[in-house]
């Protein structure tokens, strides 16, 4: 599933492709993903200016000078393909450039998505309106402490919560607690002001490094079929169970919130 660093990553390498660039074409191959797109899509984006991508959590933003925003999520298997030299079954969006580049949006299992909301009133937006803070930067160990004060649940859950935090899911949830020594099923306000500080700074590392990571494939995206947003990356626990951790121990698995949890218990504490 993409998570965070693979938006952030996608979102580059569109922006190569349609930053500043007037889309010429608009074709949608089906009517929906995991909801319809909207009605009037190919109206409001054929012809527009490309003014400007970003990110919100896990969104990825692409601006127009109609005042419009294209937002688009990958849900569970979704990604850009980047003049793909045929159009594919799967293939359910695809723009075109000016200058007659084609970036098509590509999901198999369909659970993303393609919504059309006013640039202005992009904060409002259901899907971002409840979001916390980004991870990459705006989270200080202070500001930590006050969103976990009093709170009994596991960390590893808070960190997950996308009202708590934007755009953390399950992987660099469980790296960056390793990174800062914490077990994931402590009672998120009974870490102490320490961990907490240390782990304001392991969470934008862990997916700094990723983006990075990401960042360094992009060099091939000008190739046929280059695909957007999908790199190895190498983890301290995520996806390790039994391995052995540099303390000398193992990294163990454990079920929380339906989800998997990898953790080193002789160094998390
Ligand atoms: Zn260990």
């Amino acid at each position: 599933m993409p998570e965070l660093p693979e938006v952030e990553t996608t979102v580059r390498g569109l922006a190569k492709v349609l930053d500043g660039q007037r889309i010429a074409a608009v074709e949608l191959r089906r009517e929906d993903l995991r909801r319809a797109f909207p009605a009037d899509l190919g109206q409001r984006l054929t012809g527009a200016r490309v003014i400007g991508l970003g990110r919100r959590a896990k969104y990825g933003l692409i601006h127009t000078d109609r005042g419009d925003t294209l937002v688009f999520h990958l849900g569970m298997s979704g990604h850009w393909r980047v003049d793909p030299a045929a159009i594919g079954k799967h293939d359910h969006l695809v723009l075109t450039t000016g200058e007659g580049r084609r970036v098509a949006l590509n999901d198999a299992r369909r659970f993303g998505s393609v919504d059309l909301p006013r640039t202005d009133a992009l904060d409002q937006w259901p899907a971002l309106r409840a979001l916390g803070p980004e991870p990459t930067g705006e989270v200080t160990g202070a500001w930590l402490k006050r969103a976990f004060a009093g709170r009994t649940a596991p960390v590893k859950a808070l960190l997950m919560d996308q009202r708590v935090i934007a755009g953390l899911g399950n992987i660099y949830a469980c790296e960056a607690l390793y990174r800062a020594r914490i077990d994931p099923r402590k009672p998120a306000g009974k870490v102490s002001r320490a961990k907490l500080q240390a782990l304001a700074a392991a969470i934008p590392e862990v997916l700094g490094e990723a983006i990075a990571a990401g960042g360094s494939t992009l060099r091939d995206f000008a190739s046929p079929d280059g695909e957007l947003g999908y790199f190895s990356k190498a983890f301290a626990v995520y996806d390790r169970e039994g391995r052995p951790c540099g303390c000398g121990g193992a990294v163990k698995r454990i079920v929380q919130g339906g989800r998997s949890t990898f953790f080193c218990p002789k160094c998390q504490r």
